[in-house]
């Protein structure tokens, strides 16, 4: 094949910014247009079926403005199923359309859709919850499967869209699963892991539901099939997608889907490559696909048409779908330019829409190292926020060491770390922490506070790691204290779901018998179990106090970096292993709060600040809205514990 040169002038030459790639439905006709620059003739290949079994016409294409080729069928072609048959150099492929807002089974064929006919009743105009900064808010990240599959979750549609939007839900003891559970406990956004099309797991297949966590795209402006009632017909999982939106956003939360733009499954076989050979991927300088993503392959963001089908494909699903925002999987590969024109793009649609990603990548890019979206540069990307891997470690230790400890559960020297963390990334005159990115966020909504996501241990697996011999009781405390780090740090509270229900991925394949990596393995390891919220009745009340607390003081949810290091105070203790800080009051807040984390095993004594009295709120086993008592002068703080004091001013 041709080696074709996507320099500055091609790309000059045939960039193409019309808003109409893809089939453009009316009731009168449907229209085509797909770029394909290079490519010598481009047929439209018409299906009845979308396993295209049932072959019908096929339709030569005519080469129009900027490398695109057009088709017209006349009359109403909802339901029709197409592809495009490219040929490139004397080569031909039948490829997928980038643009298919709707698939046949497994994604191997697109299908016309009139998506007006796909909105649940309401759904057009419908009223979301407000949106409220990513400060204010509590992220919750599931999987489909992992939310609704479990017998006690008490779920009429497991594993699937309509699942995850159904209210009523109950465990064995009667308490409340999925939707309810999620608003009782008080988050705020639901944070889906990917729901648009993906590769691996066999939708045809609906009697032997396969598990993936969907890191492999396929059709990304699609959702995935295996999460509805009935994957071979295409206006069905953008029907009941729609659905699970409005039902959740019924109930008063908000939607973010983990979009992974980085990478595809299988970078030959993905449709864009078929069509336009070797565009959409970063090539190293010998011609091999370069591996930014560990996953065999890395998009071309850079690439002008690449760039464009990024920002499509999000506005697209923020418009159609009425997404409340995205979590951008392995943002370093992507360029900022990609992420900026992104911002102002989705701006247009709604400025409230939130933006933030990994800043990191899974391996060398072919793209240079300033253009790439890192948490360093996250101060560079307004509007785009990042994980804060610094809390996520410093809390409990290394991602990539098991048995490494952090703060809570018995190492040292983590006390500057956590103060730095506290402060949502933006740094403070008093925190000197040493580390590779230094200040790397310039407003706190910019800073993901976690301690567990679906990558690496669960955070209580990850206890069991690192501390094989505490009891139980020993690591609960450490869980609490983990939880009310993030609960009362500065920035954005991200946790994993069923963090609040000490959740474990128990395995017999591993040797320790829980799981690092669960991204293949049964429902049986992934699954949230409904039936243990009674047992963990404590932990969840503690986790449900937090936020309400959170929610409750706005002094924990500042919105500036000059207010951070201005209203936060803090204090020197003669105890290692121990941070404490003072929130000052403001001209809006008439309240202080008085911060103490204690990791050591024994309880240290600790001076309030100041004169007065001060009321408790958050201790080693309470948290929420209810004063546990008053105190003043000083005051001795349990071992492995959070104690969070309110004084009116
Ligand atoms: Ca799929």
């Amino acid at each position: 094949m041709k080696h074709w040169n996507y320099n500055e002038e091609f790309e000059e030459k045939y960039k193409y910014m019309g808003d109409d790639l893809g089939a453009v439905y009316t009731p009168e006709k449907t229209a085509f247009r797909v770029w394909a620059p290079t490519a010598d003739t481009v047929t439209l290949k018409l299906y009845e079926d979308g396993e295209r079994r049932k072959p019908l016409d096929h339709v030569q294409m005519k080469k129009s403005e900027r490398g695109t080729w057009v088709a017209e069928l006349s009359g109403d072609r909802n339901g029709l199923y197409y592809n495009y048959e490219v040929t490139v150099d004397s080569v031909t492929r039948e490829a997928v359309d980038p643009y298919a807002r709707a698939v046949g089974v497994n994604g191997e064929c697109g299908m016309v859709i009139d998506l007006a006919a796909t909105d649940p009743e309401g759904f057009a105009g419908e009223e979301r919850p407000q949106m409220i900064l990513l400060t204010d808010a509590v992220i919750y990240e599931s999987h489909v499967r992992d939310l609704t599959v479990d017998e006690g979750a008490g779920n009429p549609y497991p594993g699937k869209f309509l699942g995850v939007g159904v209210t009523g839900t109950k465990n064995r003891d009667g308490a409340s699963t999925g939707l309810d559970y999620m608003k009782e406990l008080g988050v705020t956004h639901l944070q889906l892991l990917p729901v648009y099309d993906y590769a691996t797991v066999n939708e045809a297949d609906t009697e032997n539901a396969m598990y993936n966590w969907g890191y492999d795209p396929k059709n990304y402006n699609v959702p995935e099939g295996s999460y509805s009632t009935d994957p071979f017909h295409g206006e069905v999982r953008v029907r009941e997608f729609k659905q699970m939106v409005q039902a959740i956003h019924k109930e008063g939360l908000l939607v973010i889907m983990d979009v992974v733009y980085n990478h595809t499954y299988d970078a030959e076989d993905f449709c864009f490559q078929k069509i336009v050979p070797d565009y959409f991927f970063r090539k190293t300088e010998d011609g091999r696909f370069s591996d930014g993503s560990a996953c065999g392959n890395e998009t071309a963001s850079d690439h002008v048409m690449v760039r464009k089908y990024i920002i499509d494909s999000v506005c697209y699903w923020a418009k159609e779908y009425h997404i409340d925002g995205f979590r951008f999987d392995l943002m370093g590969v992507l360029d900022k330019e990609t992420m900026r024109e992104l911002r102002k793009a989705v701006d247009q649609i709604n400025p409230d829409i939130a933006l933030y990603g990994e800043g990191w990548t899974g391996g060398p890019c072919a793209i240079d190292a300033g253009e790439r979206c890192m948490k360093a540069d996250t101060w560079q990307l307004d509007g785009i926020g990042a994980f804060n891997d610094d809390i996520r470690d410093s809390i409990k230790g290394s991602v990539f060491y098991a048995a490494e400890p952090g703060f809570v559960n018995g190492g040292s020297g983590f006390e500057e770390a956590i103060r730095f963390s506290v402060t949502g990334a933006v740094g403070h005159p008093a925190v000197h922490f040493d580390n590779e990115a230094g200040v790397w966020a310039e407003k706190p909504e910019q800073s993901i506070n976690y301690v567990s996501c679906h990558d690496n241990y669960t955070l209580w697996d990850k206890l069991k790691e690192s501390c094989p011999d505490a009891s139980v009781e020993v690591r609960k405390a450490m869980n609490n204290l983990a939880a009310a780090i993030v609960y009362t740090a500065q920035g954005v509270p991200f946790m994993q779901a069923g963090e609040e229900l000490l959740r474990s991925k128990p395995t017999d394949t591993t040797a320790d018998g829980i799981a690092e990596n669960s991204y293949n393995l049964p429902d049986e390891t992934n699954r949230i179990r409904w039936n243990t919220r009674s047992e963990h009745a404590d932990v969840f009340a503690y986790y449900q106090g937090l936020i309400a607390f959170r929610k409750a003081h706005a002094g924990l949810r500042m919105r500036t970096a000059e207010e951070i290091a201005e209203r936060i105070i803090f204090k020197d203790t003669d105890w290692k292993n121990v941070v404490a800080y003072e929130i000052t009051g403001s001209k809006e807040q008439k309240e202080r709060l008085f911060v103490v984390y204690n990791a050591n095993e024994q309880a240290v004594r600790v001076e309030l600040p100041g004169d007065g009295t001060w009321e408790l709120y958050i201790d080693k086993n309470h948290a929420g809205n209810v004063p546990l008592g008053s105190v003043s002068e000083n005051v001795q703080v349990e071992g492995i514990s959070a104690a969070v004091f309110v004084q009116k001013i």
